[in-house]
């Protein structure tokens, strides 16, 4: 099926079209640059953008993929979670063309998306490859918003949470850690960057939730053996900058940056490939916004070979927030026989990730 899809729910407005697992257009336009100044995003300015930027972006889709909204087969759209006014305005967009051309409309949960992208296929004409997932499929989610380790029985319609950070995100972590460092906003980026100039074993961060009245054992698992926490993380950094200021020395920001990056993804690759053995996981999906990080790609990438797991990892521009992975999981809804959402549903700015999508 020919799907378009409709992302708003942060400051990314992102209309993608797909066929099936074969990805035509990805077109973002983001806000970002508003938000700077402020150190985060700000939701009025961000729904603002989306109003502006809706329009131009879906025309610039379409004229990309040679395609019109009459060939369109059905549309997808972001419902949840995230921003509520910048969710309204993609939703309200979404439901005003489906009644206009009358295609059916997809309410579709932000988080499987991140996960769901990795299903798209990078060589044209392989549209089967969605009939042949593993049975036992894992996904690693880890984005501004969320660090999650998820098992997916079917990316439509039954996914399970099998651990979760119980505090910030690990994207939030990198944000507020580069706000610490004096990097600005956004810092997953810029922390990235600079961690390769610094040494990752000059200090070592706390990992936590990894002590034993945690892990558990093998055979007793303990209460958070496969859950995350950053904020001790994001505290020692801040104890770290203060204790060499104190002292009046220069902080090394890069060695701090690499430090922390290694503090992160070293606790987050360790604990989801933990749970993917546990759980007979043979094949694990990346996704969300921090997997545009080398580092974790690279570590999550060495242990899923020592265990064995295959580790489907996406492009770099569709791992931050686009169009195109909400259309990609709209086409595996349409090919696995599930309905669309109507148009009487309200954006949910805490949608569960157990919700795949809103049934009509
Ligand atoms: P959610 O998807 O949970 O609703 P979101 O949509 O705001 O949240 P994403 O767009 O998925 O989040 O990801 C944005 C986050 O990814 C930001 O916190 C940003 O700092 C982080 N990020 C982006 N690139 C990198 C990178 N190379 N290394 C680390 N973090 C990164
Ligand atoms: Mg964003
Ligand atoms: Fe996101």
């Amino acid at each position: 099926p020919l799907v378009l899809g409709i992302e708003s729910s942060c400051d990314e407005t992102g209309v993608g079209i797909v066929r099936g697992t074969t990805l035509l257009t990805n077109t973002v336009s983001s806000s970002m640059d508003e938000h700077v100044r402020f150190g985060g995003v700000i939701p009025e300015i961000a729904s603002r953008a989306h109003l502006d930027a809706f329009v131009p972006t879906l025309q610039e889709a379409l004229h990309e993929a040679g395609v019109t909204l009459e060939d369109v087969d059905a549309i997808a759209v972001t419902s949840g979670p995230g921003l509520a006014g910048a969710l309204m305005v993609g939703v309200c967009a979404a439901k005003a063309l489906s009644v206009a051309t009358g295609k059916p409309l997809y309410a579709i949960n932000h988080l499987v998306a991140h996960v769901g992208v990795g299903l798209l296929d990078s060589k044209p004409d392989a549209g089967a490859a969605a009939g042949q997932l593993p049975q036992n499929l894992g996904a690693l989610l880890v984005s501004g918003g969320h660090t999650e380790i998820l098992r997916i029985r079917s990316i439509t319609d039954d996914v399970e949470l099998l651990g979760s950070t119980i505090d910030d995100a690990a994207g939030e972590a990198y944000d507020k850690v580069a706000r610490i460092l004096g990097l600005g906003y956004p810092g997953g980026p810029a922390i990235d960057k600079l961690a390769r100039q610094g040494n990752p074993k000059s200090i070592r961060f706390p990992r936590g939730l990894t002590q034993p009245k945690y892990m558990g054992t093998a055979e007793e698992k303990g209460p958070h053996r496969y859950d995350w926490s950053f904020s001790g993380l994001k505290t020692a950094v801040a104890r770290c900058v203060e204790q060499f200021e104190a002292r009046g020395e220069e902080v090394p920001v890069a060695d701090i940056a690499a430090a922390f990056q290694e503090a992160v993804v070293d606790v987050i690759s360790s604990k989801a490939v933990l749970a993917c053995k546990e759980h007979g996981i043979t094949d694990v999906l990346l996704g969300g916004g921090v997997a545009a990080n080398s580092r974790l790609r690279e570590l999550t990438g060495q242990r899923c070979v020592s265990a064995g797991i295959k580790l489907h990892v996406p492009p770099l521009d569709l791992c931050t927030d686009n169009g195109a992975m909400v259309a990609a999981l709209g086409a595996q809804l349409i090919m696995a026989g599930i309905g669309p959402s109507g148009i009487a549903f309200a954006p949910d700015s805490s949608m569960p990730v157990t919700t795949v999508s809103v049934a009509a």
